[in-house]
């Protein structure tokens, strides 16, 4: 097969929660335009019918769209029921809040952790029970984060979360590779979403963060495109348990 072919996601169905807005909306516009039929899910209805009709007139590609919330296992369960067989799950929904650790209390915890980590293992779980059961193998992708291997002041219950995903990655990457399922990570540097804006207002904390960046720039959302595309695809068919960061650079300068 042609290397070009092994990038083509034609005939596969993907999940991305999250998918209503910021990263998650670009990842699986990434995903439907490499030929996937995209499902993406949110809480909020009215901003889930909107997502879904914007990424229709993007692409012509079959895109649904469910109400799913993370944190409730009885949501998972029922939206995974209606939604059916998928290839590939990007567990992108995920919140924070910046508190200092002697602030964080018990509910804040449990949200953030909540959300990014025990919500992203049960979206897995389920998805991969259908793709066992088919024997189809398939995808998983989860969200990670500079957190996940660098110390951020006011991000305890956020760094734990995301390290957990590289725990959870591995961890799964191995207990599912006989199924034919691979699990992998994307770990996004510095993104201007609804979950960081309030950062960017901040000029500067702009120039320092911007200084910090090899590549010189915040990152845009296109940037993950082709990796999501990639790791999803036949042409990463032998790559389980790894996190690719996009950060311009960060990492490897800090
Ligand atoms: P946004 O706040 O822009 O989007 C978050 C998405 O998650 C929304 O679609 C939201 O849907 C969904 N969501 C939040 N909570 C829940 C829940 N309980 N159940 C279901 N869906 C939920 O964030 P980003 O796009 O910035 O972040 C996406 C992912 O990328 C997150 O996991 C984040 O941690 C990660 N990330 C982001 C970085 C950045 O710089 N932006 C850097 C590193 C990682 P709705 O509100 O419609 O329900």
């Amino acid at each position: 097969m042609n290397v070009m072919q092994t990038f083509s996601l034609n005939g596969q169905r993907a999940l991305v929660t999250g998918g209503t807005r910021g990263i998650g909306f670009a990842l699986a516009k990434a995903l439907a335009q490499a030929g996937a039929s995209v499902v993406i899910t949110g809480r909020d209805t009215a901003r889930l019918n909107a997502a879904v009709s914007a990424l229709r007139e993007e692409d012509s590609s079959s895109v649904e769209g469910y109400v799913l919330d993370v944190t409730d296992t009885g949501s998972i369960a029922g939206a995974v029921s209606a939604i059916g067989p998928v290839d590939i799950l990007v567990n992108n929904a995920g919140t924070e809040q910046v508190c200092a650790s002697l602030e964080v209390d018990e509910q804040l915890w449990d949200t953030i952790v909540g959300t990014n980590l025990k919500g992203a293992f049960f979206c897995a779980q389920a998805v991969a029970k259908n793709m066992v059961s088919a024997g189809t193998g398939g995808a998983i992708i989860n969200l990670c984060s500079l957190t996940s291997c660098v110390g951020v002041p006011g991000a305890a219950a956020y760094g734990s979360s995301k390290s957990g995903l590289v725990g959870l990655t591995h961890a799964l990457s191995a207990e599912w590779a006989s199924h034919g399922i691979r699990v992998n990570g994307i770990g996004p540097g510095y993104f201007e979403t609804d979950l960081t804006g309030v950062f960017y207002q901040d000029t500067a904390w702009c120039a320092s963060m911007q200084a910090k960046i090899p590549l010189g720039r915040f990152g845009e959302l296109e940037d993950l495109a082709g990796a999501v595309v990639f790791l999803a695809s036949p042409a990463a068919r032998y790559i389980t348990g790894q996190v690719l960061y996009i950060d311009g650079g960060y990492l490897a300068a800090i």
